[in-house]
């Protein structure tokens, strides 16, 4: 099979299937040989690794990650390409495409069941529409994932690797920092797309910290305070934490504890990091009401 990273073979397999590109599920299928050779790279695939791919498409990733990786489990959400991947997958006998849609599948029995529970890697061109719902999903599951290298908007890339002070650090910044290291590997322009995307691309890789950077007594408290801080971006920390329905603490409880972290009161959740989120996670978690 020629490579589909090639346009005329992409287009050859749309027209030979009547593919009707579904714009619902954010299908914009790669096109571009070197921007797939730059996401096997940045993913670090080798002979050993087990990887799920999430969206194949009609296959064009999923090709290069059968050469290079030892098993790849490709899930895909619409069925019309269901026999496409048949098609254009018959050369390897290392894949199984699985007709599912990632949100629902789990990932620690994926684990378990192919790969021994042993550690997977996650590797994609990501559908833009649900982005942080399924990378927030991988995390959460806590299935063994080392690494999690994926094409999305670029605005979202440079979310997820922002620091505090900046105007795109936010809970999503907080919530992939929390859990993995986020290096910008690669832009990709609109062009390396069919059809052509309306927003600019990047690579990022996220790679699972062994240890946690910090250390929570509860993590879902930590999550509320982080999402209530930024729900209401200009208002001050105290005012934003008082507001919020998921922090039944009193004002001045909250205002003490603020103090206890040794900020000003008037501070804005934005300029803390996440080692002063944990921290007053922890110090809002003894107050003992919640
Ligand atoms: N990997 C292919 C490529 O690079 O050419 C296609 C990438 S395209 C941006 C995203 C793919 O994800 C599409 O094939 C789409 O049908 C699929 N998809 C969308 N939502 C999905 C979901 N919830 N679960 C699984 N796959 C999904």
């Amino acid at each position: 099979m020629a490579t589909l990273g090639v346009p005329q073979n992409t287009i050859a397999v749309l027209q030979k299937y009547h593919f009707n590109f579904q714009k619902k599920w954010g299908q914009n299928f790669l096109i571009d040989t070197h921007v797939l050779e730059k996401i096997i790279r940045a993913a670090d695939v080798a002979k050993e690794d087990f990887v799920l791919e999430i969206g194949p498409g009609i296959g064009t990733m999923t090709q290069y990650l059968c050469e290079n990786a030892r098993e790849v489990a490709a899930v895909e959400i619409d069925r019309n390409l269901i026999p496409i991947l048949e098609d254009t997958l018959s050369a390897y006998d290392n894949v199984t495409v699985i007709n599912e849609d990632i949100l629902n599948l789990d990932i620690v029995k994926l684990a378990e069941e192919r790969n021994g529970g042993e550690p997977i890697k996650v590797v994609a061109n990501l559908p833009y529409y649900i982005t942080t719902p399924i990378i927030m999903g991988l995390f959460e599951s806590h299935a063994p994932i080392t690494s999690i290298t994926v094409m999305v908007q670029k605005e979202v890339a440079e979310r997820m690797q922002a620091g505090p002070g900046t105007k795109d650090y936010g809970a999503l910044s907080l919530a992939v920092q929390y859990y993995a290291k986020p290096e910008m590997m690669a832009y990709v322009p609109p062009n390396c797309f069919m059809p052509r995307p309306n927003v600019g691309s990047a690579v990022i890789r996220l790679t699972r910290h062994e240890v946690a950077p910090v250390e929570v007594s509860d993590e879902t408290l930590l999550f509320a305070i982080i999402r209530a801080s930024f729900n209401q971006r200009r208002k001050t920390l105290a005012n934003s934490l008082h507001n919020s329905q998921e922090i039944p603490l009193s004002k001045e409880a909250i205002q003490e504890s603020i103090q206890e972290l040794g900020v000003p009161l008037t501070i804005r959740g934005e300029a803390l990091t996440l080692e002063q989120f944990a921290l007053l996670a922890n110090i809002m978690k003894k107050k003992g009401t919640l």
